[in-house]
């Protein structure tokens, strides 16, 4: 017994070091990360002035679109809701055409109900910290930790896939981080070593994911300010690291769509006010698929008659 318990100590012993070394190894890396950052950063348009609403902004838009992407969106949105109360006021309808293109509706829908929180409880102010960021529909951890750092430098992680790219690589871990532990243990670790500057530290850790330590690719390490003290690098782990193991369950979903064509017009419908595309347009469908032969059933069930049905 005393000999289980000894091994037990000695394991944890173990990893409480490796946890003290990865934890050492991100400091060192904060400085030459802010330098790189502030000498190298492109020129993107959220990035001129620290304008909450503007970062706020560009972070929700650029979750799932690229930036080349995000730019006309960013300009032509701020050109018709140039502040936080505009936003609080728009009509749906105006806001969904704004956002039409981005795709996942939902967090343009968000944005607004967080800028009506903003103005009835904060005056129209964007929030000026983490817990209350993350309280606002549509902020989760990574998108609070992005706006209270940029905007304010408040010494919060922000972490994202570029970040979990680069974190991983640098100190070698071998862990999933498509595994929510990682992100979260990762999260604690940058927290302890926050710098001043959480802002520039931050950016510098995506920037340098998104145009150095690539994730298609040969990483382009020669470039990297972190080249000398990075794990992967030098024991030729770029390859391996980093390590996704879990699987995306994919839905498959079959479905019959119909152009239904009357005098030069096409029929379009509005979908129910939740769920999925909630509020959007789209062509009438039903939720299977069926024959040819089958069509004049579904027509006469929504009151039609075919004429010249084609597949
Ligand atoms: S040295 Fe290479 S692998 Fe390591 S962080 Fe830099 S780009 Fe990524």
């Amino acid at each position: 017994m005393e000999n289980f318990l000894k091994i037990i100590y000695n394991v944890n012993k173990g990893r409480e070091n490796i946890k003290v070394k990865e934890i050492e190894l991100i400091k060192k890396a904060r400085e030459p990360i802010i330098k790189w950052y502030q000498e190298n950063k492109r020129e993107l348009p959220w990035r001129k002035e620290k304008n909450p609403y503007h970062i706020w902004l560009s972070e929700i838009m650029l979750q799932q679109t690229r930036i080349e992407a995000v730019k006309q969106y960013y300009k032509r949105f701020l050109e018709e809701l140039p502040n936080i109360q505009d936003l609080a006021e728009v009509e749906e309808e105006k806001l969904l055409k704004l956002w039409e293109g981005l795709g996942y509706y939902n967090r343009a829908r968000n944005l607004k109900k967080a800028a009506q929180i903003i103005q009835e409880k904060y005056q129209g102010q964007m929030p000026k910290n983490y817990s209350q960021l993350i309280e606002l529909p549509g902020i989760g951890e990574y998108t609070a930790g992005a706006i209270s750092s940029i905007a304010y430098d408040e010494p919060q992680p922000a972490v994202d896939g570029n970040v979990l790219r680069v974190i991983s690589r640098l100190i070698g871990s071998k862990k999933d981080v498509l595994d929510s532990k990682t992100k979260k243990e990762m999260t604690q670790n940058l927290k302890e070593i926050m710098p001043k500057q959480a802002g520039d530290f931050n950016q510098g850790l995506m920037e340098l994911g998104e145009c150095i330590c690539m994730p298609n690719g040969e990483p382009l390490c020669e470039q990297c300010p972190l080249q000398e003290m990075c794990v992967a690098k030098n024991k030729n782990l770029t390859a391996e690291i980093p390590v996704r193991n879990a699987k995306i369950k994919r839905k498959k979903e079959e479905k019959t769509v119909f152009l239904l064509e009357f005098e030069n017009k096409i029929a379009i419908r509005k979908r129910e006010q939740t769920g999925l595309l909630a509020n959007m347009y789209e062509f009438p469908n039903i939720d299977k698929k069926v024959e040819t032969k089958e069509i004049d059933t579904v027509l006469k069930s929504w009151g039609l008659v075919g004429k010249d049905i084609k597949k």
